[in-house]
């Protein structure tokens, strides 16, 4: 399958200042140089602990955050270096979709014009064919085109993401980033949510970058997932390959924190203890030795190389040398 977008060595760094003159003293690291690629009709997950640098890929990718440094190729162009008209283009390929849905619906616009805002700026259809794309649109999410006149607190939690679901896909876009689209909702909607998108995958072939902090959902919806700490991946394969052989000990502490129902299944070993590091000052060598049980005097000295140890499983840890 051909890639669908490509991101090489990509960083993102916020310059950090102090005092009343705002002198710049360091930078945050918040991605610090990662690479990945995701192929048409995939989900690629992206999960890690808070802080780890996951929603900030998502957002410099998409260039909410200009990136730092690297490569976004996405369809053969660098979105790194393309100017602000230009970037709007694209933007209609590539939609996000929000973690809280409370918070990213405006409140004072209805859902028609929520969901139609995008083709507005874009200029695409007239006044009447953008509200049979909005009925469309509501239908294909789950939700009655007759609501499209109502505002977004006149709709649950649920009902919301899913607005915010079609709002996405109103410029048909290829690639949708989904930032802990599930992580404010109830479990039982959770799923909901997730088999509505899997569905809209299957029905309009797209691809998806999904973060979350949380595994568990992470291993439902994606192909395969890439774990995040401290602004880079430590590891990546494909899902089932990621929860039956977790060759990284931060992957293996993050499964253990999992609950797992399935008692055949194997759960991480690792226990992870400690907060992560600051993303100003990350530790020397392996930035996950400050909490890693398995660290040796080495891990402080050198930082390990991602590379591939198994066919499609990449890692970085001086233990798999
Ligand atoms: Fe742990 Fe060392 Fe591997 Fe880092 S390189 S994960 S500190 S064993």
């Amino acid at each position: 399958m051909d890639n669908i977008l490509e991101v090489r060595n990509l960083k993102k760094y916020f310059p950090q200042s102090s005092g009343f003159l705002k002198q710049q003293i360091a930078y945050l690291k918040a991605v610090d140089g990662i690479s990945f690629n995701i192929r048409e009709n995939e989900t690629l997950g992206l999960v890690g602990e808070s802080g780890c640098g996951k929603s900030t890929t998502g957002r410099t990718i998409l260039r909410i955050y200009p990136p730092t440094d690297g490569e976004v190729i996405f369809q053969g162009r660098d979105l790194a270096k393309l100017n602000e008209k230009e970037m709007r283009g694209v933007r209609k390929d590539i939609q996000m979709i929000f973690q809280d849905p409370f918070a990213s619906l405006n409140p004072r616009m209805t859902v028609k014009n929520i969901i139609a805002e995008g083709m507005r700026i874009h200029g695409v259809g007239d006044r009447k064919s953008r509200i049979d794309r909005v009925e469309e649109l509501m239908t294909t999410v789950g939700l009655r085109p007759e609501y499209m006149f109502r505002y977004p607190h006149e709709f649950s939690g649920g009902q919301r993401q899913r607005i915010g679901v079609a709002r996405a896909l109103a410029l048909d876009p290829r690639l949708i980033i989904c930032d802990e689209p599930v992580s404010a909702l109830d479990v039982s909607i959770q799923a909901q949510v997730i088999n509505l998108l899997m569905d809209l995958q299957d029905e309009f072939g797209l691809s998806y970058i999904f973060i979350a902090h949380d595994l568990s959902v992470v291993e439902q919806i994606s192909d395969r997932v890439a774990v995040m700490y401290l602004g880079k991946i430590v590891e990546l394969t494909d899902s089932d390959e990621l929860y039956n052989n977790p060759l990284h000990p931060y992957t293996r502490g993050l499964l253990a924190s999992v609950p797992e129902p399935d008692p055949k299944k194997p759960l991480g070993d690792v226990l992870l203890k400690g907060d992560i590091p600051s993303p100003v000052n990350p530790p020397s060598g392996c930035r996950f030795r400050t909490r890693c049980p398995e660290a040796f005097a080495y891990c402080m000295e050198a930082e390990p190389t991602f590379k591939e140890y198994e066919p499609g499983h990449f890692a970085a840890c001086h233990l798999l040398e």
